[in-house]
Parts: C-alpha cells; sequence; structure tokens
C-alpha cells in the first residue's frame, strides 16, 4: 500500500493552480453580488451554482456514511473516471490495468487521455487472476480498475481480493460499484479512510434511477479528491442538477423499493428464461441485469429488434460467447420480452425439432 499518494500524481498537477472564481474569492453571503458578471434577471438561474457542491456533499455524506472531504462529485461517474486518468496518468508514458470484460468507460478514457491500457482476462468462471492482475503492473502503471459488480458480467469480487491488490501494489485500485445497490456484498466506501490508494465509484444513474440528470461520485482519500477538484471544470454540477438532487434524495426508502422490485424481477426472469431450450445458460447476478448465454445470439438479438425489443448483444465480448445483457425491467416489460422469447422458440425451435 501506498502512504505518499502525491508520489502517483502527475507533477504538472500537483504544481497546478487552479482556476479561482468570483465565488472563492468571496464565500460569504451579501445582498448585492456584483463580482461575477452575471445577469442581474431571471433569477436563481442567472447564479453561478456552487462549484464545491456544499449542500450536496453533505447530504451525500450523510447518505453514504462518508466525510464530505472524502467525496467528489462529477457530471456521471464516467468524469469522475476521466479526471482520475487526468490526475493519475502522464500521457503516452503511463499505463493502467483493468481486468476484462468489464465497463468500456475505461478503455476510452484510457484512448482519450493516451494512455496504455492492459487488460488481463477474468479466469473462464470470471473469477479475479490476482497473479496475472499483479503482474500487469510495473513502474509506470498508475491505477487498476476493478468493476465489482461487473459490468457486463454480472459477478461481483470479495473485499478480500481487492484489497488484498490494493496492500499490494503501488497503485491506485478503482473500484467502480455503479451496481452495488443491487449486490449481496458490501461496499468498500468505508474502506478509503485507512487505504489511502483507493477510490470507490459509485453513480445515481442505476438504483437510485437518475440517469438523466448526470450525477456519480467518488470516494476516496481527502488528497486524491482535492486533485480531483483542482482538475474538474469549476461548475462541473449544474444548479439543476444540485437542486434536483438535493429533492431526490430524500427518496431513500422509495429507492429501497425499487431495488426490492428488481431483485425479485430479476429472480423471476432468471427462472423463466432458463426454460427456453436455446437458452444456455443464466450467469449468476449481483446486479440489476443478466448475463444470458444463448445459441444463435444475433438471431434471437435481431428477433427482439424487430419487435421492437433492445438487449445489448455481448456476444463477441471475451469470455462471453454467444451472450445477451438483459436490463431487468418492470413486470410488464419483462412480460413482453418473455412473450416474444416464447414466440421465438415457438417459430424457430419447436417447429424445427419435428
Ligand atoms: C452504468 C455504469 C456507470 C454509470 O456511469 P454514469 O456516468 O454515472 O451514468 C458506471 N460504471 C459502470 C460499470 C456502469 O455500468
Amino acid at each position: 500500500m501506498i502512504r505518499d499518494i502525491s508520489r502517483l500524481i502527475r507533477p504538472n498537477i500537483v504544481n497546478l493552480v487552479p482556476y479561482s472564481s468570483a465565488r472563492d474569492e468571496y464565500t460569504g453571503s451579501a445582498a448585492v453580488f456584483l463580482d461575477a458578471n452575471e445577469n442581474p434577471f431571471n433569477g436563481p438561474y442567472n447564479r453561478y451554482p456552487d462549484p464545491y457542491q456544499a449542500a450536496l456533499k453533505e447530504k451525500i455524506g450523510l447518505l453514504k456514511n462518508v466525510d464530505p472531504r472524502h467525496l467528489f462529485i462529477g457530471n456521471g461517474s464516467d468524469e469522475a473516471i476521466d479526471i482520475l486518468f487526468r490526475i493519475f496518468c502522464t500521457p503516452g508514458g503511463d499505463n493502467v490495468v483493468s481486468i476484462d470484460p468489464t465497463y468500456g468507460m475505461y478503455q476510452v478514457s484510457a484512448d482519450i487521455n493516451d494512455v496504455a491500457l492492459r487488460k488481463v482476462s477474468l479466469t473462464p468462471s470470471f473469477g479475479l487472476d490476482l497473479p496475472a492482475l499483479t503482474s500487469a503492473c510495473d513502474e509506470q502503471t498508475k491505477m487498476l480498475f476493478i468493476c465489482s459488480p461487473n459490468n457486463p458480467t454480472s459477478n461481483s469480487f470479495a473485499a478480500e481480493e481487492i484489497l488484498a491488490l490494493a496492500g499490494q501494489l503501488d497503485v491506485m485500485v478503482v473500484v467502480d460499484e455503479a451496481y452495488i445497490d443491487f449486490s449481496t456484498r458490501e461496499s468498500l466506501k468505508n474502506r478509503v479512510a485507512d487505504v489511502p490508494n483507493l477510490v470507490v465509484l459509485q453513480t445515481f444513474s442505476k438504483a437510485w434511477a437518475l440517469a438523466g440528470i448526470r450525477l456519480g461520485i467518488a470516494i476516496a482519500d481527502p488528497e486524491v479528491t482535492r486533485y480531483m477538484s483542482m482538475v474538474k471544470y469549476p461548475y462541473n454540477i449544474n444548479m439543476l442538477t444540485q437542486q434536483f438532487a438535493l429533492e431526490a434524495l430524500e427518496n431513500k426508502v422509495q429507492v429501497q423499493e425499487w431495488i426490492a422490485l428488481i431483485l425479485e424481477e430479476r429472480g423471476h426472469l432468471e427462472r423463466r428464461l432458463n426454460q427456453f431450450s436455446f437458452v444456455e445458460k443464466v450467469y449468476p447476478s449481483d446486479a440489476n441485469f443478466l448475463l444470458v448465454q444463448v445459441s444463435k445470439p444475433k438471431k434471437v438479438y435481431n428477433y427482439l429488434v424487430e419487435k421492437k425489443i433492445i438487449v445489448r448483444d455481448r456476444s463477441n465480448i471475451r469470455l462471453c460467447d454467444g451472450s445477451l445483457r438483459i436490463t431487468v425491467g418492470t413486470e410488464a416489460e419483462n412480460l413482453v420480452l418473455t412473450d416474444a422469447l416464447t414466440q421465438y422458440q415457438h417459430d424457430f425451435i419447436d417447429s424445427c425439432e419435428l
């Protein structure tokens, strides 16, 4: 484990003088604000939003039981991913390691930032290959991305394994917990206080059903969140999102109900899918989607598209041969899906088996 995070930060970022806004230079309340060249009309939208997101951080801190100093708030977790690349990785030299298959944004962010991404295959049973992950890291490796529960394999990894990697490696271990609210496992969010090279990403796009307002968080050592805040656009979270989120975060009970419904539906859907003869495997899921291996995946996919039902074709992805990724919808939506698949089985499978 690294104790000195600044050793991993890019030298130009350590020395960065961040943008200083009018609201940085005067933070109190006042009757007349003539310091930011705002238009005096059309309140409250004429004002720049809080660049520190203080009220929202306070509220998310309470919700997640983490000190607000450990929080970075991003325009989706995709912003947090990009900013991590920009504070840790020098383009053209440094590299990062990720599991494979996994979420596609790590590769895109790596490519944009001209940072090599070294992919380490999961084991055939979707487990972490700890020796291979360790030996993929070298002096130029700045981050290791572990998505848990993992998209698209839908399983999660043991906290002990992830923490062992963080303890052993001189790199930032970034754990993407976008689906943690659907998982039986506990979040690692409360471990960042004693593991300085651990970053936990979470999002309000999935369990909280707020993908449209773009709100994601990184939970990390205060030194990491401080550098992230220096690099972000000053007003990265707009006023509408901040205000809406403050209200939406009151809906904790509603969110728990949604999660319970989705988990129940996930079970139903899994059982119904297993009854089709062209379904070879439904992988155990710790998320709000199912990875389903079928015979003739393209044919199934295209059949569903014709019925205006869109799932994700993952059949060409490593270890996911023949697999479709299906998000768990409402009871009615899942029935539309399984009815269409019943029709598919009737049209193409049962009628050919004579
Ligand atoms: C959906 C998803 C996200 C969410 O990204 P946002 O930018 O917060 O919407 C992050 N990570 C993974 C692995 C996802 O599948």
